[in-house]
């Protein structure tokens, strides 16, 4: 794991001090895994995988209307680490670290994770209309696989959960961790992975989609609309084609939730679809992905 400027710099042959500095986001630090940076371009600045994890001087300016929980998740939180806001799934914090530290983060301010695992397991029992657990972060698939299958199979126990959703995107950051170990569960495991941008997929990435699909596992991505990374349709259109290639289903491109920091990966509504609009021309209807935003707490259909 490369956690430092200097060492990213070193690896990249690049000088990224006039961009970056280690001390000035010292709260959410530069974290990427070696794999993923040798999927970075080192001849390019403005590379679309070296953006989404390079902590620049920019996060520091402030934008109106960005802060530290752009979805109000502390509003909707019954327990400490669980955070039940949409009707039969309740979110759990099962994580706090990730395999990248990604700077658009909208947790980047919320770095928790649950302590009181008592407490959460009576609020779902408790709780009939939730068919589906969604384990999240963090990333759930940084956590040692014992304790998480400890988890899971706590929450298979309970009848009326059907289903664990995993969101991750170890998966794409470090392909590896996935070849040596299982996530089956007693019931069925969907895995949401988050993929930006169709350079992050190479065939370390395919070797490993294809391993979790021999495990029955569904597998749906992920993506966030980022200026200068994957705000162009033709972009979006390979990462669709790509996805499905290696047989993932595109399932969600959300607008940017306004998190303090990253408001220069913000992409407006307007552009958003027109980019939407030349994406529904050029591919079949599955290939598109919802587009998304958050409004009022609520996840909308734009
Ligand atoms: S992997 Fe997911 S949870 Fe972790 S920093 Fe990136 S977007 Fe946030």
């Amino acid at each position: 794991m490369i956690t430092s400027l200097k060492k990213l710099a070193q690896k990249l042959h690049l000088n990224l001090s006039e961009f970056a500095a280690d001390d000035l986001v010292s709260d959410f630090p530069l974290q990427v895994s070696e794999s993923f940076v040798a999927r970075i371009d080192p001849s390019n600045i403005n590379d679309p995988l070296l953006l989404q994890i390079l902590p620049q001087k920019i996060e520091l300016q402030k934008a109106p209307g960005f802060n530290t929980d752009p979805l109000s998740e502390k509003k909707y939180s019954p327990v400490a680490g669980l955070i039940h806001k949409y009707y039969g799934r309740v979110l759990l914090l099962v994580a706090d670290s990730c395999a990248l530290n990604c700077r658009f983060c909208f947790r980047r301010h919320l770095r928790e994770k649950i302590t009181d695992w008592q407490k959460v397991f009576s609020y779902i029992k408790n709780n009939p209309t939730i068919n589906e657990v969604i384990l999240s972060g963090g990333d759930p698939l940084m956590l040692p696989p014992k304790e998480l299958k400890k988890i899971m199979d706590q929450l298979a126990a309970i009848p009326h959960v059907k289903r664990i959703r995993i969101h991750s995107r170890v998966p794409i950051a470090i392909p590896k961790l996935i070849t040596a170990r299982s996530i089956q569960a007693k019931i069925p495991v969907v895995l949401m992975i988050h993929c930006n941008h169709p350079n992050e997929i190479n065939d370390e990435v395919v070797e490993c989609l294809t391993l979790l699909q021999k495990q029955n596992i569904v597998i749906f991505n992920q993506a966030v609309l980022l200026k200068g990374v994957n705000d162009d349709s033709e972009v979006l259109i390979t990462l669709s084609e790509k996805l499905f290639s290696a047989g993932v289903i595109p399932c969600y491109l959300h607008i940017l939730d306004k998190v303090k920091g990253a408001a220069h990966f913000y992409v407006n509504i307007e552009k958003a679809k027109k980019i939407y609009l030349k994406m529904q021309k050029k591919l079949s209807g599955y290939l598109v992905p919802k587009l998304v935003v958050e409004v009022k707490n609520k996840k909308k259909y734009v």
